[in-house]
Parts: C-alpha cells; structure tokens; sequence
C-alpha cells in the first residue's frame, strides 16, 4: 500500500484541474498579453480565473496579482511593501515561526539595515500578542505573520493582530499558504492588507501562486521587466497554471465545509489510537485551533528520520520538521520557538492528511507507526536509557 500524507508539502492535482488546463497546455496557446486572436482567447480565461479566484475570496479582482509560488507573492509582498514605504520607518515584524519564504526574507532585510523583531510563540505555536504590542514603535511599517503554521497547524489570532496594526497604521501581511483552500475566510475578514497563497496546496497545479493587494495598499516593484501583473510581477503568464488555480480553487470552495469535518474526524482518529498504542508521545498544538489535517506528533527518544525512512519504505510517505528543509538535518525552528527540547524536536513527525486520504489508509499507518516506532526504540540507546 502507498499512502500519501505529506499533503502540506504538496497535494496531488485533481484531474478536473488538469482537464481545465489541457486546453491552455496544447491548443491554446497565445500569450495572454498578445492584440490578436490567440491571445485574446487566452486573455479572456486569465481575466476569467482572476474573477473567479476575487469572488471566491470575496475580494475584487483587481487587487489580486499571478506570481510563480507562495515564495514569489512571500518576497514580492515583502520586499515591495518595505520599499514603497521605507521613507516611514525601518522597522519589520515577523513572528519565530514563519516558512523560510518570509523567514529568510526577513533577515536578508535584517542584512540590508532593516530592524527586525521576530515575535516568541507560546508551547502551542500561538503567536505572543503582548509581545506584538511590546515590539511596536514609530517606525514599524510592516507586521507577517503566517495564517497557520506548515508544521503544526496552529491557527494564528489574524484578526486581533490585524486591529493592532490598523490602530497603530501599520500594514499587515498574512501569508496563507496553508490555509487558502482548506479553511473558508476572506481577507477581508481576517483584516489582512496583503495576503499570499499557493495553488500547489489546494490540489492545483505547482509553480502558481498569488498575492492579494488590498486597493490603496504600495507595492514597490522588486522584479523589473514587462508590464504583467501590475508591473510588480512581469513576465509571460502562465496561463495553464493561472486556469488550473482558478479551478483548484472552486473545487475547494465546493466541498470546505464537509472535507473539513471529514479530516479533522480522521486526524483525531489517527491521534486517539496512536496516543493509545505508543508510550512517550505528545501530539503538538493538539489544543487550539489548528488546520483539519495536520498532525504534529513527537515520538520521545527517537530520530525523526528513521522514522520517515522506515515508514517511507513501507510505502508511507510523512515529514519531519518542515519538507522545506528536510535536507537540513537541523531541529525544526517552529518546533523549537515552541519550547520543545531539541532531541524531542528532532523526533518529531508531521502527518498531514489531505482530501484523497482514506480510514483504510490511516489505519495500515496506525499499524506501521506501531510497528517501526517499536522496532526503533529497541535500537535506541535514548529510550533504552529512559526506560
Ligand atoms: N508559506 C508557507 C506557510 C508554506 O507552507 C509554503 C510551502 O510549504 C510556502 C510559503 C511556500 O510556497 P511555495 O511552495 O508555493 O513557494
């Protein structure tokens, strides 16, 4: 059996985007930019896709730009606001648990003279609001904070720290990467001046992304070439990939409420009959509001990769810390803001479940987890010392 749940990393496309993309992929292929024929059929079905992703998000279409990534809008977002409005202060805050896509953006700004203050979290990843309104001074310009985290889920309070920031007229960037798709919310709503999200997550196609822009917000340009989306991210647009997002999205939209009920069933399930097998686990962020899907678990005295091989070899595909960094044999930052001790972060797992997964799967899983946690820590010298 293969059983994929690493969906935060990534979400297989479902094949009613592909089947809306096809026609952009082969037969329709002018540039969208392009006077005559062939690009005003593709014209029409990029202003049509941006329609339909602003209703959605119950935003106007103008106000929302085609980018490459989640990273790209990250990085356009960003480094656009703090140089349109550096004239007002030099002062950025992000929080201790961002993606490396705001993270690295930040002190690459931090590099380049800016003050940056990353915010603390508390043991379930909540951002510190006192914190936030501690770190405040005349010359912030600039608040962004993630709307959930990849690794453990934990939803952020956007909207008490977006009255902060309007009180103290300060713009705030929310990156959505992981909640646009799964949760229903409007930028709006959550009070958000700009606001980033990635197609690749909501079962769209990878390499597409967008930024919401609320109207009146700057955004100095950071990329310089042709006049695409609004200046600020020129280049040919991806038509295929722009389409398949707009229907990613509508899918989504079609199903939220009851996928949502269904994964949080099926995580809780997972949870219950794993913290009831295997001694020595915590379930991360387990009590506050966290996406559906996503189950952070620590399993004491072990290595995280171990776990992953084994399971992986076992056909199941999970993460430890975040996939982003898997390469970095470093324990997780998000794990470690958290106060999680470092050789427990390091044994931590990141199960996140997504719409194609099924009870079945989960429990071939519940029995491999089992299994391999069993057989490692009769190999490990840690939990053979704890004992
Ligand atoms: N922000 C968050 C919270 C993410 O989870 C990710 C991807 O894992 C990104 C940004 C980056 O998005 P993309 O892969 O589209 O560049």
């Amino acid at each position: 059996m293969r059983v994929y749940l690493d969906n935060n990393a990534t979400t297989k496309m479902d094949p009613k985007v592909l089947e809306a993309m096809m026609p952009f992929l082969t037969e329709e292929y002018g540039n969208a930019f392009s006077m005559h024929i062939f690009g005003r059929e593709t014209g029409i079905a990029v202003s049509e896709a941006r329609e339909k992703i602003a209703t959605l998000l119950k935003v106007k279409s103008e106000e929302i730009i085609f980018t490459a990534s989640g990273t790209e809008s990250d990085n356009i977002a960003v480094r656009g606001v703090t140089k349109a409005y550096k004239n007002r202060g030099n002062h950025i805050i992000t929080s201790s648990i961002e993606h490396p896509a705001i993270k690295n953006t930040f002190k690459d700004l931090e590099q380049d003279g800016y003050k940056v203050t990353f915010l603390p979290v508390d043991k379930n990843g909540v951002v510190s609001i006192k914190a936030l309104e501690e770190a405040i001074t005349p010359e912030t310009i600039l608040i962004s904070i993630m709307h959930a985290n990849n690794e453990v889920g934990t939803i952020e309070p956007i909207k008490e720290i977006s009255e902060i920031a309007k009180k103290n007229r300060i713009l705030l960037h929310v990156d959505a990467v992981q909640t646009v798709g799964k949760i229903p919310f409007s930028p709006k709503e959550i009070g958000a001046d700009l606001l980033t999200f990635s197609a690749h997550k909501f079962y769209g196609p990878k390499g597409v992304g967008g930024l919401y822009i609320r109207q009146g917000v700057r955004v100095a340009k950071t990329i310089t070439g042709g006049g695409q989306e609004k200046k600020l991210r020129p280049g040919t647009t991806n038509t295929p990939g722009v389409v398949g997002m707009a229907k990613a999205l509508e899918l989504a939209y079609q199903n939220m409420e009851y996928e949502i009920k269904r994964e949080e069933e099926l995580r809780d399930y997972f949870e219950n009959k794993i913290q009831e097998k295997i001694q020595e686990v915590v379930v991360n962020s387990k009590n506050v509001k966290r996406l559906p899907g996503t189950s952070s678990i620590t399993f004491k005295y072990l290595e995280g990769e171990s776990i992953l091989l084994s399971l992986s070899y076992l056909g199941i595909a999970v993460s430890s810390g975040s996939a982003c960094s898997s390469d970095e044999l470093q324990a997780s930052h998000v794990l470690l803001a958290m106060g999680i001790e470092p050789e427990f972060a390091h044994g931590t797992i990141r199960f996140s479940l997504g719409k194609y997964n099924t009870k079945e799967e989960l429990d071939y899983t519940i029995e491999q987890v089992v299994k391999v946690i069993d057989k490692l820590r009769t190999l490990s010298p840690l939990w053979n010392e704890y004992k």
